[in-house]
């Protein structure tokens, strides 16, 4: 919609789905919220009860966009209070994630990540245009409250102020970390049906979310109970039940009722998912996992790295690279993206042999998911604090006797895993891909059956 005109009349810039995609590279930014640099960030909606939510009350704590010097880099927080009869908290982290979409809707302001991890831009010639805070916050409202009409009120707070963002952080992880602890305990076994979320096929086209108590969605933020509450709401929405069907195997997590959907959602790209899996036909991986796998094929392992380490792994590449591996709604064997609940989770890759399988991980997640790694596990999973190279790696699981070392003396044969269907076999190639999506801005060009030949291939590291 165009400045100027209907619901965003009052706002300088232009609104509307066409600047979803749209980056604001770093030339080009007035300023940077957020991101890998900055540790405190944070994003959070809550439902509050009628009678405490401001309806179109917007705040801006710190400096306005307008008053920040061009070129900062600053910490962020927003949070969204709403309110309505039909509400339920159990919606909260739903909506929150539309956060997210509504945000790229605005022209030259960029949105990535959610929950504490968010990484904002925005552009110079939006903010020369008039473009602030206060309008980013109208906007949210408005679109919160048009798509969600259960939602009476809306309230926005930004804070661009660094002491009150992290003065604020601690309250607002102890909320995500309730939200999350909800449904530890509960098991895929329990319920009769999943939730699937199509929010972020505007960035991987064939990408579609299986949430189940046991396997978070891939952003973390969307949890089963979540997207009951959503899909109760919203049938129709981006968020919807699917039913299990028959299990074809428990070991990987495979049930034909959602190959079946997965295959339609996916408009035929993705045909099968095994949801406790890396290899084979693993769940898709969109953009906004929080972290992501990595194959290491010298050692038969699997390394993990998150958004926010900023530093390489023993392959000698970072988050980055790694993620442009994973990333697109594809299904590539040994890269795969993952949430931090899922890390928690009794099933998390039980299938390729859970935290058995992992060799590496940042010591910041280590450290993070201490309460969950195996107690025999956790001295003999390195960390960057214990090696730099893959050889280094190598040495240092066989000193510590990491169970992979086992796998890399007894490789499984074919035909052990032919006799084993619902074992994973090993892998170290990429599976084929019987489809590649190439999306380019509000068209997606799927080529099926495919065969390419390369005489070179240039590599080109990204200029920000
Ligand atoms: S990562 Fe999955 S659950 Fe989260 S917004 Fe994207 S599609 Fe939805």
């Amino acid at each position: 919609m165009s400045a100027g005109e209907g619901m965003f009349s009052d706002i300088p810039v232009e609104v509307g789905v066409v600047f979803e995609g749209e980056r604001v590279r770093k030339q080009q930014m007035h300023v940077e919220f957020g991101g890998a640099h900055v540790p405190d960030k944070y994003e959070i909606l809550e439902v509050k009860p009628p009678g405490e939510v401001e309806d179109g009350k917007i705040t801006v704590i710190g400096p306005d966009l307008g008053e920040i010097p061009e070129g900062s880099s600053l910490p962020f927080g927003t949070e969204i209070a709403v309110s309505g009869k039909g509400v339920e908290p159990d919606m909260a982290g739903v909506m929150e994630r539309r956060i997210h979409d509504f945000s790229n809707w605005i022209e030259g302001y960029m949105h990535l990540n959610q929950r504490d991890a968010i990484w904002l831009r925005v552009d110079k010639r939006s903010v020369k245009k008039g473009l602030t805070l206060r309008h980013v916050g109208t906007v949210l409202a408005r679109l919160l409250k048009s798509a969600i009409p259960l939602i009476e009120a809306v309230e926005v707070t930004f804070i661009t102020d660094p002491a009150e963002v992290g003065r604020r952080l601690g309250r607002v992880r102890a909320v995500f970390e309730e939200r999350d602890s909800r449904t530890r305990g509960m098991t895929d076994n329990d319920v009769g049906v999943f939730f699937g979320c199509t929010l972020c096929q505007s960035f991987a086209p064939s990408h579609v979310c299986v949430i189940t108590p046991q396997r978070y969605a891939n952003c973390g933020a969307i949890s089963w109970m979540d997207g009951r509450a959503a899909s109760r709401v919203d049938p129709k929405g981006p968020i919807f039940e699917i039913e299990k069907g028959e299990c074809v195997d428990a070991a990987t997590g495979e049930y034909t009722g959602v190959n079946a959907v997965v295959k339609e959602r996916s408009l035929g790209n993705v045909e099968r998912v095994q949801l406790y899996t890396a290899f084979g036909y693993p769940h898709t991986s969109c953009g906004c996992f929080e972290g992501t796998t990595f194959f290491v094929p010298e050692c038969d392992g699997l390394g993990i790295v998150h958004r926010e380490f900023r530093g390489t792994t023993p392959t000698g590449l970072s988050f980055g690279a790694i993620a442009d591996s994973t990333a697109g709604g594809r299904q590539v064997d040994g890269f795969h993206g993952i949430s931090f609940e899922y890390m928690r989770s009794p099933r998390f890759l039980a299938a390729s042999g859970g935290w058995k399988r992992i060799v590496w991980l940042p010591s910041e997640l280590k450290e993070r998911m201490k309460e969950f790694i195996p107690p025999e596990l956790y001295d003999a999973i390195a960390t960057e604090k214990d090696v730099s190279t893959v050889d280094g790696l190598v040495e240092f699981l066989r000193q510590h006797r990491h169970p992979v070392i086992d796998r890399m003396r007894a490789p499984e044969s074919p035909a052990a895993a032919a006799e084993n269907p619902g074992k994973e076999a090993v892998r170290l190639q990429a599976s084929p891909q019987n489809a590649v999506t190439i999306p380019g801005g509000s068209v997606s060009i799927t080529l099926k059956n495919v065969k390419i030949h390369a005489e070179r291939m240039i590599i080109r590291k990204k200029q920000e």
